[in-house]
């Protein structure tokens, strides 16, 4: 991979809130670190599919990259140029490059304004946008480029399906010709039989357009379908990471392995070992996450390591004591370009 490959780079991006108390002098009590330390790459013409549960970060990263929210820390590229030293101006043409398609084609498009107003919304902040051929020419055709009747143009979103809608949001999202979509959980809130239909159509722009997706999803299935780079995270950090082909079929981190084998499967003993790692509890909240590796107080593996008697879990169950104390770092396995922050990822991978 070269710089040139490159078009949108996150280094050490971190968003943290503060948490307040009390009434008159909202003393800070703590912080949420909804994003903590993110290194990302996304190529051009690829899709960089991003994995975790609810409360992973996904979104919070997804917003930062959209400028709805500032970092507390860390460096975005976009294109190779690093968009805090940009003037608001030459920010806004920046970002006019990343659009974004959200999880819920129900609440995000405006039901009062017609299918034309929505998807044309986009040139009333980018004028230099509008096609030679005007605006109502550049709708009509966006809207047949994504499967939909241009004749419909007057139409209102409720008069639309769950899938159709979704186009809609894509249509919106090409209208300014961005060269980077961020979709998140764009295929989450439709029925299996579209989520199939719009995953089709984003891959069918992609190669028409040359676009790059940043792909965000909690369902690994989908990602798989779509993805040519695989981030997992949790609890605000990336885990794992790597080419989808070294994420799926020899996962280094042991929360990667669970999410895998809770992807259903038409016959359950065809996984690689025939069972499902169930994780037990929910996400702890990152106001205050476990110390040592985030996922100590819910890892399948830790108990079952050698020298797991040096540390107890709050549960009770003994894990080594590197996994409560020292926070792992990703690093390469087997192919370089595979990540995985775990202590034992090697055992990870074995068992
Ligand atoms: Fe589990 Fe320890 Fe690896 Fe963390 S470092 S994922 S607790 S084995």
């Amino acid at each position: 991979m070269t710089d040139a490959d490159v078009v949108l780079e996150v280094r050490d991006l971190a968003k943290y809130y503060p948490v307040r108390r009390g009434i008159v002098l909202k003393r800070q009590i703590g912080e949420v670190k909804a994003v903590d330390g993110v290194s990302l790459s996304l190529r051009k013409g690829k899709t960089l599919g991003l994995v975790g549960e609810s409360g992973s970060g996904k979104s919070t990263l997804a917003k930062l990259l959209v400028g709805v929210e500032k970092p507390t820390r860390g460096q975005i590229f976009v294109e190779g140029r690093d968009v805090s030293d940009l003037g608001r101006a030459d920010r806004r043409a920046l970002r006019r490059n990343i659009q974004m398609v959200f999880q819920d084609p129900y609440t995000s498009l405006n039901p009062r304004m017609s299918v034309g107003e929505i998807v044309g919304e986009s040139f009333a902040i980018h004028a230099d946008a509008v096609p030679a051929g005007g605006k109502d020419k550049a709708v009509r055709e966006l809207l047949d480029r994504v499967g939909l009747n241009p004749d419909h143009v007057n139409r209102y979103p409720h008069q639309f399906s769950g899938g159709q809608r979704q186009r809609i949001g894509i249509a919106r999202a090409l209208a300014v010709r961005p060269r980077i979509l961020l979709c998140d959980e764009p295929v989450s809130a439709l029925d299996v039989s579209i989520q199939g239909q719009v995953i089709n159509l984003l891959e069918e722009l992609q190669d028409d357009l040359g676009l790059s997706y940043l792909f965000i999803a909690h369902d690994l299935s989908v990602v798989r379908h779509i993805a040519d780079e695989v981030a997992v995270m949790y609890l605000g950090r990336v885990v794992e990471n790597g080419a989808d082909t070294e994420v799926y079929d020899r996962p280094g981190h042991p929360y990667t392995r669970a999410l895998m084998s809770a992807v259903p499967v038409p016959d359950p003993t065809l996984r690689d070992d025939g069972r499902e790692i169930v994780l037990e509890g929910d996400i702890p909240s990152p106001l205050d996450p476990p110390p040592g590796c985030h996922f100590h107080t819910r890892c399948w593996l830790a108990p079952l390591l050698e020298g797991s008697a040096d540390a107890e879990r709050p549960d009770g169950r003994p894990i080594p004591a590197v996994c409560r104390t020292d926070s792992p770092k990703l690093v390469p396995q087997e192919s370089p370009d595979h990540h995985a922050a775990c202590h034992f990822a090697a055992d990870a991978a074995r068992r």
